[in-house]
C-alpha cells in the first residue's frame, strides 16, 4: 500500500541504513527501516529526507516489529524552503511540535493536511510566515486537545470581550483580574481577549482576512510558546529563534 507521508526526522543507522520517522497521512506518527538508504547507490533519492512529502511503500514484516521502508518516491520537497534558513526556523519548530506531541500509530488527517497547507504559505510567503505559524499552531493544539479558547472569565463568569486577561496555562482557562488575586493563581500569560479570540478562530480552520496588529502577533506567539513550553519538554520557544516576527 501507498502511504502518502510528511517525513519529519531521518538519522544514519549503519554505513548503508538509515531510521526514519515520518507522519503518514493515515496511519499518523511511524517510524520506518530504510535498507540502502545511506550512502552511494542510494535508491530512495531524496525522498527519505526531512521536510519532505512523499509516497512510501512499505509494511510491517512482523508484528511488534519496525516497519521496513520498500519504496520510496518524492510529491514535494518544498525547495523553496530550503532555499531560506529563516523560512526553515519557521518550518522546523513544526516539526519539532509534531514529533514531541503526536501519538505513535493514530491517525491526524486534518493535522497532517495543515501541516502541508503551512509547509506550502511558507514557500508562498503569503500570509507572512508568524501568521501561517499561529494558525498551524492553534489548529495542533486543537487536534491535541489543548486548543485555545477565549470567552468568559473562568471562575465569575464575566464577559471578558475586548479585556487584558491573565490565560492560565495549565488548564487553559482565562481569569479576570480581581479572580486572578483571589484564586492565587500567578502562573499564567498576560494577553488580551481579542488575542485569544484569534487563535480560536485558527483553531477552527477559520481563515482570517483581516490585518492582524504587530503587538497581537508579538503576545500570541509568546503564548503560544508559554502552551507549547508547559506540554513538551525541552520546547524551544519560537520568540528565541533568530526570525522576524512582522
Ligand atoms: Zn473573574
Amino acid at each position: 500500500m501507498e502511504r502518502e507521508c510528511l517525513i519529519l526526522r531521518s538519522v544514519r543507522y549503519s554505513d548503508h541504513d538509515r531510521v526514519v520517522t515520518f507522519f503518514s497521512k493515515d496511519e499518523g506518527l511511524l517510524s520506518g527501516f530504510a535498507r540502502g538508504a545511506n550512502g552511494p547507490g542510494n535508491r530512495f533519492g531524496a525522498a527519505l529526507e526531512p521536510l519532505t512529502w512523499s509516497y512510501l511503500i512499505g509494511r510491517h514484516h512482523l508484528e511488534g516489529t519496525l516497519y521496513r521502508i520498500h519504496k520510496a518516491s518524492v510529491i514535494d520537497c518544498f525547495i523553496a524552503l530550503r532555499e531560506d534558513l529563516e523560512r526553515m526556523y519557521w518550518a522546523g519548530a513544526a516539526v519539532r511540535l509534531l514529533l514531541s506531541l503526536l501519538p505513535p500509530q493514530h491517525p491526524e488527517q486534518p493535522l497532517f493536511d495543515s501541516m502541508i497547507r503551512y509547509l506550502k504559505d511558507l514557500e508562498s510567503e503569503r500570509p507572512a510566515p508568524s501568521l501561517s505559524w499561529l494558525r498551524f499552531a492553534s489548529l495542533a493544539l486543537v487536534f491535541l486537545g489543548y486548543g485555545i479558547q477565549s470567552g468568559n472569565c473562568y471562575r465569575c463568569h464575566e464577559d471578558l470581550s475586548g479585556r487584558t486577561v491573565t490565560y492560565h496555562v495549565p488548564d487553559g482557562k482565562i481569569l479576570c483580574r480581581q479572580c486572578l488575586g483571589s484564586d492565587g493563581k500567578r502562573d499564567g500569560v498576560r494577553t488580551q481577549t481579542d488575542v485569544l479570540a484569534l487563535l480560536e478562530r485558527w483553531g477552527k480552520n477559520e481563515d482570517v482576512h483581516v490585518p492582524v496588529p504587530a503587538d497581537w502577533i508579538d503576545n500570541a506567539i509568546s503564548l503560544i510558546d508559554s502552551v507549547f513550553g508547559h506540554h513538551i519538554q525541552n520546547w524551544i520557544p519560537v520568540r528565541s529563534l533568530p526570525l522576524s516576527l512582522g
